[in-house]
């Protein structure tokens, strides 16, 4: 079975590896660099406090993954635990937060309800009188996505994958329905299975085949800081649900910042963000 994957983010990349795995004849093109889409900015966050039974029972499989990765992918990718804090401002939102909690606790997930003083124990500095409740798992955390893309693509090239970088797909073959084929600049390649990865360009490969997938990309910032108050590394990545914003340690007391603060915000072609962080923004945050 011939299988050609879309996009070299972490996604395609761990699905590459697995079906070659299981026996697959993979192919994987990559218009850039693997992990420079999406997964090069991620904060990395790894977490099992999720607000559906669906998403929760997800990440507590995805967490197994990374919990084994350098044993099953010879790479440590710099997993740290300090937990995940969630901040509710209104009462609103810490009734929904219990309600999570108790349907994360019944999925076996150890999160636990905090008062605000409680909280600012997880997390010394916050002001406990911006907030009315919070949510807490020691278990949660983060990791480096660029060591999990370095895994990921060792694994995948050694499970037989071919890897190919630079490699844009610009049109897909199709008869009676069906993907038969890719077009790239450097010819076609001919598959049974097509593996769309590609992100916030999904839509648009999609596209090629006539497909219409409802997905609609979204801007977003990340900024490292060097608060004049180094951060300490047992601070968990912090968020503060309504406002949008959140905030962990990185390394050697700087803090990693991120958040969207727009009410609404367009859809926009990803091939034209501006790499560049906005001032007001960062202000903000
Ligand atoms: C600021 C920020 C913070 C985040 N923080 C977290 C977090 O804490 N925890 C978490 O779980 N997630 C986080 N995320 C989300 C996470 O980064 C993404 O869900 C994940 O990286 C998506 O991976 P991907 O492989 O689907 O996409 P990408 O990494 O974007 O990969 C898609 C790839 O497809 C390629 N491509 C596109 N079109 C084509 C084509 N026609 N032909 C060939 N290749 C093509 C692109 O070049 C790109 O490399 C964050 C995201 C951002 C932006």
């Amino acid at each position: 079975m011939d299988v050609v994957v879309v996009g070299g983010g972490i996604v395609g990349l761990s699905s590459a590896h697995a079906l070659a795995a299981a026996g697959a004849d993979v192919t994987l093109c990559e218009s850039d660099s693997l992990g420079t889409g999406s997964t090069a900015r991620s904060a990395g966050g790894i977490r099992t406090q999720f607000s559906t039974r669906v998403n929760v029972r997800l990440s507590i499989e995805s967490l197994r993954v990374w919990e084994a990765f350098e044993a099953d992918f010879g790479v440590d990718i710099a997993h740290r635990r300090p937990g995940y804090l969630f901040l509710a401002r209104t009462p609103e939102t810490a009734d929904r937060f219990r309600e999570n909690v108790a349907m994360q606790n019944d999925l076996g997930v150890d999160s636990e309800f905090l008062s605000p003083a409680a909280a600012v124990e997880r997390c010394p500095g916050l002001d406990p009188d911006g907030f009315v409740g919070a949510t807490y798992n020691g278990a949660d955390g983060f990791a480096d996505p660029n060591l999990a893309v370095q895994g990921y693509a060792a694994s995948a090239r050694e499970a037989g994958v071919d890897v190919r970088t630079g490699t844009p797909v610009i049109d897909i073959v199709t008869d009676d329905g069906r993907v038969t084929g890719v077009e790239t600049d450097a010819g076609r390649i001919d598959t049974d299975f097509m593996v769309n990865a590609a992100g916030a360009w999904a839509a648009t490969v999609a596209d090629l085949a006539g497909v219409d997938l409802p997905i609609h990309p979204r801007r977003r910032q990340i900024v490292v800081v060097d608060p004049s108050r180094p951060m300490s590394g047992d601070v968990p990545l912090t968020i503060d649900l309504e406002e949008g914003s959140y905030f962990r340690p990185e390394r050697d007391g700087t803090a990693l910042v991120g958040g969207h603060f727009a009410e609404t915000e367009s859809d926009a072609d990803p091939d034209a963000y501006s790499d560049s962080m906005e001032l007001d923004w960062a202000a903000t945050a």
